[in-house]
């Protein structure tokens, strides 16, 4: 296996136009264990994580997360998302904390990726860069499947791009214990109270990550009758009604980690309770 060590964008860039198969690695969290377990053989591995550029964290009405911002860095810098920062609190362990990243997140892109339904719920914008050319593509476009994405095997994922949405933020995750685990499901709902929206993202509930598009127009609703610039408390009918849209929004299986009649349950529960926290925050 030949590793080459990426200092800039354009020698990653240069690699994955020229070498066929070249695979990147981040923080190796998730290629490292595809490559033990013989799941992943590259011929040629590109390591990125020395490149500064895409380690940027902006934040100025919009927020540009680089691929390499690590969970440790979206607890310690102010990651422009509240229900991001919650994700990354219950990603992994320190150890994995201190080295995955947001781009290795994206670049594996399994329904359970506990950034993306925050991803989701922001309606984020992920920007993909070739040698040839830049482009940008909502989240809802760029996952396509369990581990796949649109991104084509010549493009880096540079950055994740959002509107700063404010403090009515929250991520909600179910597992089989308390940490180290992968989600049996997961929610964010995030309110954006001044463009007047409401983003409600579900993990481990289907193929991909969903968007719960009725469970947000009954929030926005809500909101609207409330008065969007103020904190409320939603009756409990109306909360309950919040958790079985979600519910009835997602696609969920069996599988080893949960039954479908369970994670619709808990996605119920999560939804209620995810909408009265973020009512309650102004
Ligand atoms: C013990 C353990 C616990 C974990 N717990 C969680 C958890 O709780 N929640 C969770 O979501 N995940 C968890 N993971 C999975 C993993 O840590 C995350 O998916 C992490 O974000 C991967 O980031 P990375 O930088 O390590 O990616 P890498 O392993 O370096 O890369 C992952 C994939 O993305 C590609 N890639 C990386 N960066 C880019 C880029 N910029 N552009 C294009 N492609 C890219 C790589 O080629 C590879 O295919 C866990 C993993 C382990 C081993």
């Amino acid at each position: 296996m030949s590793v080459q060590v990426a200092r800039h964008v354009g020698e990653v860039l240069d690699n994955l136009s020229s070498v066929t198969g070249a695979t990147l690695l981040a923080g190796g969290t998730d290629l490292l264990v595809e490559i033990n377990f013989g799941r992943a053989r590259p011929a040629t591995v590109v390591a990125i994580d020395r490149v500064a550029e895409l380690k940027n964290l902006e934040r100025n009405g919009r927020v540009r997360m680089g691929a390499l911002v690590t969970y440790t860095r979206m607890l310690d810098d102010d990651p422009g998302s509240p229900a991001l920062r919650e994700a990354a609190r219950t990603v992994g362990s320190p150890q994995i904390r201190n080295a995955g990243t947001l781009g290795g997140n994206l670049g594996t892109c399994s329904p359970a990726g506990d950034t993306l339904p925050v991803l989701a719920a922001l309606d984020a914008t992920i920007v993909l860069r070739s040698a040839k050319t830049e482009r940008r593509l909502r989240f809802g476009e760029f996952m396509t499947g369990p581990k796949k994405s649109a991104r084509r095997p010549d493009e880096l994922i540079v950055a994740a791009e959002w509107d700063d949405a404010g403090p009515a933020q929250t991520f909600m995750k179910v597992g089989t214990r308390n940490a180290m685990v992968i989600a049996v499901a997961g929610l964010a709902l995030v309110v954006d109270r001044a463009r007047k929206r409401v983003g409600a993202g579900l993990g481990s509930c289907g193929p991909t990550i969903i968007r719960a598009a009725e469970a947000e127009r009954f929030a926005e609703g809500l909101f609207a009758d409330a008065g969007w610039e103020r904190a409320s408390r939603p009756s409990d009918a109306a909360a309950k009604e919040f958790g079985r849209l979600v519910a009835a929004a997602a696609k969920p299986i069996d599988d080893v980690r949960g039954t479908a009649a369970y994670r619709r349950h808990v996605l119920a529960v999560m939804g209620a309770r995810a909408l009265a926290r973020v009512a309650a925050i102004a």
